[in-house]
C-alpha cells in the first residue's frame, strides 16, 4: 500500500476514534442529565401526592361529618351558597359552618401565605366560582372523565416555575348531601384537586447541574480525545517508520545499496510491458565483474565486497532519471536505459567499463563485460530481453573479456 494511502487510512482510523470516544461520552453525560431530571421529576410526583393525599384526608375528614362549625368571630364569614350556615348557642356565640371545599380553600390560602404550597379545590359545574377551573385545571379534568388518573404540568407563574400536580376528586357518599342538585351519581368524577409548589430552586439548580455536566464532558471529551490523539499518533508514526524500513529491506541491496533483484526485475518488467505497448525504444546493460572469484579468492571477501560497491557506485554515476539499476547476481549488474537507442546505450556500456576499470578500489586492477541489447520487433515479452542480454555477456566473455558486446 503507498504510504500516502496508509496515513489517510491511519488518520482515518485516529478519526473515528476520537468520534467514537466523543460520541460515547457526550450519550453518557446527556443520560446522567436525562435521569436526573427524571428522578427530580419522579420526587416531584412523590412530594404532590403526599400533599394532595394530607389534603384528601382533611376534605373527607370534614366531609363526613357534612362540615363542621367554627367560631364566628372577626373576619370570619358565612357562606353564603350554603343554605343557613350559621348556628347560635345558647350563651349567644354565633358558629359559622365551614364545608370540606371552604375548608380546604381556608388551608390553601394559610399554606401559600406561609410560601409553602397552594391547593384548589376545582369543577367543571362549580358551585362556588372560587372553584372554577383554570385552563390546566380545565384540561385535567376533561381527561379525568376520559379515565386518566392523575395530571402534572411544570408552568411558569410570575416568571417562576411551578409543579402542577392534579387528581380527581370522587363522588362518596358524604358528597351528596351538598352536591346531588348538580347532578352527581356516587363514583363518578365530581371535580379535583390541584396542588402547585415552586420547583424555581430545584429547576436553577438542575440548570447549573446542567452546565457542570457540559464543562465537565467537554474536559473529559478532549482530554480523553487529545491523549487518545497523541498516543495513536505516536504510534502509527513508529508503525509508519517499521514500514518504511520494511520496504526498504524488501528493495534494497544491503551491499550495494541498489535494488535488490526480486524488486528490479519487477519494476524491469513493468517497464518493458509499457514499452512494447507503446512501441518506444529501451535497451539493457548487463555488466559482470571478469574473474571476481579470483579477487576473491587472492584478497579474501571483504575487499571482494569494496569491489562490488565501487563497481556499483559507478554505473551509479551514469544513472538517469529513469533509468532503473538493480544487482541481478553476486558481481552482475542490471541497468535499464528507457527512451535510449542502441547506439546510446553502446556509448554507456563503455562509459562504464572504462570508469571501471579505472577506479580500482583497492589498487586491484578490475575490468567488466558488458551485454548490450534493445528492444526489437518480434520481442512478446521481458525474458525474450534477459535471454538476449545473456547470450550477449557471454559473448563478451568469450571474446576475451573487458569489452562490450550487443545482440
Ligand atoms: P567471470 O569472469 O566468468 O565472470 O568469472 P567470475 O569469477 O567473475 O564468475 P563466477 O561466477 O565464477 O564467480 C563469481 C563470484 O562472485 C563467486 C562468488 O563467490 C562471488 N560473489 C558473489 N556474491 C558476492 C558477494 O556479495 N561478495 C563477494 N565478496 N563475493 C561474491
Ligand atoms: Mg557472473
Ligand atoms: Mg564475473
Amino acid at each position: 500500500m503507498p504510504l500516502k494511502k496508509e496515513i489517510k487510512l491511519y488518520k482515518r482510523y485516529i478519526l473515528t476514534v476520537c468520534l467514537t470516544v466523543t460520541l460515547a461520552l457526550s450519550s453518557t453525560f446527556l443520560g446522567i442529565n436525562i435521569r436526573t431530571r427524571q428522578l427530580i421529576q419522579d420526587e416531584n410526583f412523590i412530594q404532590a401526592r403526599a400533599l394532595l393525599n394530607s389534603v384528601v384526608v382533611a376534605f373527607k375528614w370534614n366531609a363526613s361529618y357534612d362540615g363542621v362549625y367554627v367560631k364566628k368571630t372577626a373576619g370570619v364569614h358565612s357562606n353564603k351558597f350554603l343554605k343557613n350556615p350559621d348556628i347560635t348557642d345558647t350563651e349567644g356565640n354565633v358558629y359559622t359552618i365551614r364545608n370540606p371545599d371552604i375548608m380546604t380553600q381556608e388551608i390553601s390560602v394559610l399554606a401559600e401565605k406561609d410560601g409553602l404550597f397552594r391547593f384548589h379545590i376545582t369543577s367543571l359545574k362549580p358551585l362556588n366560582p372560587v372553584n372554577t377551573p383554570d385552563a390546566f385545571e380545565r384540561e385535567a379534568l376533561k381527561l379525568f372523565e376520559q379515565g386518566t388518573r392523575e395530571f402534572a404540568i411544570t408552568d411558569v407563574i410570575r416568571g417562576r416555575r411551578f409543579f402542577r400536580f392534579i387528581a380527581p376528586l370522587f363522588v362518596e357518599k358524604s358528597c351528596l348531601g351538598c352536591h346531588k342538585q348538580q347532578g352527581y351519581r356516587l363514583g363518578e368524577v365530581r371535580g379535583g384537586i390541584s396542588v402547585s409548589f415552586d420547583v424555581e430552586n430545584t429547576s436553577e439548580r438542575l440548570t447549573q447541574n446542567l452546565i457542570m455536566i457540559v464543562i465537565f464532558g467537554m474536559l473529559a471529551t478532549l482530554s480523553l480525545v487529545g491523549l487518545i490523539y497523541y498516543f495513536t499518533k505516536r504510534f502509527v508514526n513508529k508503525i509508519v517508520l517499521a514500514r518504511q524500513e520494511i520496504e526498504h529491506l524488501a528493495t534494497i541491496d544491503g551491499l550495494t545499496g541498489l535494488y535488490n533483484r526480486r524488486y528490479g526485475t519487477g519494476r524491469f518488467e513493468e517497464e518493458v510491458i509499457r514499452t512494447l505497448r507503446v512501441g518506444r525504444p529501451l535497451s539493457c546493460l548487463m555488466v559482470d565483474i571478469d574473474h571476481f572469484k579470483l579477487v576473491n579468492d587472492r584478497f579474501g571477501h571483504p575487499v571482494g565486497d569494496e569491489v562490488l560497491k565501487t563497481a556499483a557506485a559507478c554505473i551509479t554515476e551514469v544513472l538517469r532519471q529513469y533509468d532503473i539499476l538493480y544487482r541481478y547476481g553476486g558481481e552482475e549488474f542490471m541497468l535499464v536505459l528507457p527512451e535510449t537507442e542502441l547506439s546510446n546505450a553502446e556509448k554507456i556500456a563503455e562509459r562504464i567499463r572504462l570508469m571501471i576499470k579505472e577506479r580500482t578500489a583497492t589498487g586491484i586492477p578490475i575490468t567488466v563485460s558488458v551485454g548490450i541489447t534493445t528492444v526489437k520487433d518480434g520481442d512478446a515479452d521481458p525474458n525474450d530481453i534477459i535471454n538476449r542480454v545473456d547470450e550477449a555477456l557471454y559473448h563478451a566473455k568469450n571474446a576475451g573479456r573487458d569489452r562490450t558486446a550487443v545482440r
